[in-house]
């Protein structure tokens, strides 16, 4: 037998239906037929009545007694109509002439209705009907709120446990500061003795900040695995409700179970959304304020030493209310970062445990073309490499599935419907080769770990996979504008070989902007400024929008240099491809028959002599 919970649906809407029809029904005979029918019978005179009799008009005559009425019947142009008319007298001489006319006539019997079945339809089944109707719209009104009626104001956390989610530290690949920090709270919670000898108090509530997808849930899930405490969870746009006061309610609610189950865990994922700065607008809003009041209240009154400890989530801190990071509420701040190169190899391995592949595959390798990626992108490249190895036919994945999948997953997929024409394959592959070739003749190392010319769904026509031989964190001046250089590279292969230039560079121009800039407004790599910032960023978790701070006359400065560099950087890049003019033709000529060409491809093709 099966039992789908999602039948109960259909079937609920289909019985509201039956009724609905039942009811209007019911309406119908009893009101409007009657009135109907009452519409169409024409009231005449008792001397009408009689007039037709002696005409011979009348087919049928009824008689109601309880209501003192004759209703009959005429012929009027081939149509029957229905006559009524008020009985004068029953006297035995209008039997007589009825009888002699030869017109069919009857008396209604009057209807034997029992008192019973009165009581029932003229009382009872309306009472019914009403109270089914109310009923149905109640719980419609209750399904569509929030939460429902009856439960305003309380919160749907949900309570893990142990068990229920399952998820480990070891889980959690990279993120070694995040989880020793993390690690000494669930510590703390095990044992508090511990701590509470030497007099320390745990903190009451840890920040983990950091940009999307680096495990900042994750991590927090871990932390309910470990522990051996409840753990509530609760995403903040939870707390934002249609009404004033809800949320301010939930998060009374959520404390007081906290608090009733301590030691526990509170996580609140996504706290900006109601932990934004409170600002003296007008359009404020004044749920949200109440909410986040209602938190700050919550998180000092409760005391730190009975084991609530409050987690939250956040790529956004810099919106969040300093009232919120103070110490004493989040007072530890746990910054849950872009992994690094091994970070990003322990990432892989943790989820390549989770497929089926090769033996041979060098997650290195893998790891140092994904730069840049987080581990939600990881852990998709794997899963992409699996799928890639279902779709072939194949039982496990391989070295080379992994690599298509970080394409997929950075530049899209390939677009198999989508055909360059040989001339724009042609640009192309000297674009893309001007790219690598700059780059490679300005560090004398292979710059890319492979190039291919397959369109991709994300739009990009070419597509370059640079190679970051270990870990960057401090940039040269030489080596940003060896970027530039690298970035215009494209656009100088087009102008060399080709003399026009083409539209396929505009990304390349966007960032090559981004960066001359940086060095003059931001890095103090400019004469004229010295160190000083004529921009700041904020929003450093989700891309960083730069906002200018210098008089308009510095920013046309700016705009000056900028070009400056960016057009020093250009000649460059056309002077290195002019030198080296051969190995261009050869490499693009490579590229442009084999569509795809690796970094020691690269590198020996420019080697040979
Ligand atoms: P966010 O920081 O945006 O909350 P999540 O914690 O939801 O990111 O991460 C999304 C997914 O990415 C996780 O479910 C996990 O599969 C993967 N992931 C992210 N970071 C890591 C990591 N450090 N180790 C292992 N998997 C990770
Ligand atoms: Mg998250
Ligand atoms: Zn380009």
């Amino acid at each position: 037998m099966t039992t789908n919970p999602d039948n109960k649906k259909p079937q609920k809407v289909l019985a509201t239906y039956v009724i609905i029809a039942l009811v209007v029904t019911l309406v119908l005979n009893i009101f409007v037929m009657p009135w109907l029918m009452e519409r169409s019978v024409k009231e005449t005179s008792y001397r009408d009545f009689l007039m037709n009799l002696d005409a011979g008009q009348i087919k049928e005559v009824e008689f109601d007694a309880e209501s003192y009425t004759i209703y009959y019947t005429i012929e009027v142009n081939e149509r029957t109509q229905i006559c009524k008319t008020g009985i004068l007298n029953m006297s035995d001489e209008l039997i007589e002439r009825l009888y002699t006319s030869g017109v069919d006539f009857t008396s209604v019997i009057p209807t034997q209705s029992s008192p019973l079945m009165n009581l029932l339809f003229g009382f009872i089944l309306p009472m019914v009907i009403f109270a089914a109707i109310g009923q149905m719209l109640f719980k419609k009104m209750n399904s569509n709120m929030a939460g429902g009626a009856m439960s305003f104001g309380k919160s749907n956390a949900k309570v893990y446990v142990k068990s229920s989610t399952g998820i480990k530290f070891s889980d959690v690949a990279g993120e070694d500061e995040a989880k020793e920090l993390l690690t000494e709270i669930v510590d703390y919670l095990h044992n508090p003795e511990k701590y509470r000898e030497i007099g320390a108090s745990m903190p009451k509530g840890a920040l983990l900040v950091g940009p999307p997808g680096t495990g900042k849930t994750l991590l927090a899930k871990a932390v309910a695995g470990e522990a051996d405490v409840p753990f509530f969870s609760i995403s903040g746009s939870e707390f934002v409700e249609m009404f004033v006061g809800m949320g301010a309610a939930k998060v009374r609610d959520l404390f007081k179970q906290a608090n009733e189950k301590a030691p526990c865990i509170v996580f609140i994922d996504e706290i900006d959304t109601i932990g934004k700065k409170r600002d003296g607008n007008f359009s404020g809003n004044d749920e949200r304020e109440q909410t986040l009041n209602q938190l700050l209240t919550e998180m000092d009154g409760f005391d730190g030493s009975k084991g609530v400890v409050i987690l939250a989530a956040t790529n956004r801190p810099d919106s969040l209310d300093p009232a919120l990071l103070r110490p004493g509420r989040f007072d530890r701040r746990i910054p849950v970062e872009l992994p690094d190169l091994q970070g990003r190899e322990d990432i892989l391995r943790v989820h390549a445990k989770k497929i089926k592949i090769a033996d041979n595959v060098n997650f290195r390798d893998i790891a140092k073309a994904a730069s840049g990626a987080s581990g939600a992108e990881l852990a998709n490249i794997v899963n992409e490499a699996a799928l890639r190895a279902v779709r072939d036919g194949r039982c496990f994945a391989t070295q080379a599935d992994m690599e298509e999948s970080i394409e997929v997953v950075i530049a899209g997929y390939q677009k198999k419907n989508r055909v360059l024409s040989e001339k724009e394959k042609l640009i192309v592959s000297y674009h893309e080769i001007g790219h690598a070739l700059v780059a490679a003749m300005q560090t004398n190392s292979a710059p890319v770990h492979k190039i291919t010319i397959i369109p991709r769904t994300s739009g990009a026509l070419g597509y370059t996979m640079q190679v970051e031989d270990g870990e960057h964190f401090l940039m040269s001046k030489e080596e940003i504008e060896n970027k530039i250089a690298t970035f215009t590279g494209g656009r100088a292969a087009e102008e060399l070989i080709f003399h026009s230039i083409t539209t396929g560079a505009s990304n390349d121009i966007e960032q090559a902007t981004r960066l001359a800039r940086a060095m003059i407004t931001r890095y103090g790599m400019s004469d004229e400024f010295d160190m000083v910032a004529m921009e700041h960023i904020s929003n450093q978790y989700l891309g960083g929008d730069a906002s200018l701070a210098c008089s308009a006359e510095t920013q046309t400065q700016i705009d000056q240099k900028t070009v400056e560099v960016v057009r020093a950087q250009h000649e460059k890049a056309l002077k290195i491809l002019q030198d080296n003019i051969s190995k261009l033709h050869e490499l693009a000529k490579y590229l442009y028959e084999h569509e795809t060409i690796t970094g020691e491809d690269f590198m020996d093709i420019l080697l040979r002599k």
